[in-house]
């Protein structure tokens, strides 16, 4: 797979502002924040998209489910927040390196752009 700009986060090649991290996650502020609080949390695998999980992806991707409610409390979003994977092109993906965004510290509306 071709290295992104996760990839150089991971490796610390450029900088992040990283809230969290384990063995297989690691968790830091979007560059381009949507909402007051924006956090990308991301596999260290460095699986392209959602559409490329397979099987042996269900423990790591139920893992960084669990991780989010701890980051998110960890941030402060004690009265919600919205969890979003855009997958490929018509999903809005623009970094090809599988993340989940978490949104907060404002009210989300329904339907999403
Ligand atoms: P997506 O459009 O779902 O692929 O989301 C990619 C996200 O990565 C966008 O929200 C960008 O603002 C964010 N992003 C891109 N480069 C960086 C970076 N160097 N540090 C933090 N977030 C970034």
């Amino acid at each position: 797979m071709t290295e992104t700009i996760f990839s150089k986060i991971i490796s610390r090649e450029i900088p992040a502002t990283i809230v969290y991290e384990d063995d297989l996650a690691i968790a830091f502020t979007d560059i381009n924040s949507q909402a007051p609080t924006h956090i990308l949390v991301i596999p260290k695998k460095p699986i392209p998209k959602l559409d490329d999980c397979t099987e042996s992806d269900q423990a790591l991707l139920g893992h960084l489910l669990v991780c989010i409610p701890k980051i998110a409390q960890q941030a402060g979003l004690s009265d919600g927040y919205r969890v979003v994977i855009n997958n490929g092109n018509d999903g809005g993906q623009t970094v090809y390196h599988l993340h989940l965004h978490i949104l907060g510290g404002r009210q989300m509306i329904w339907p999403p752009g």
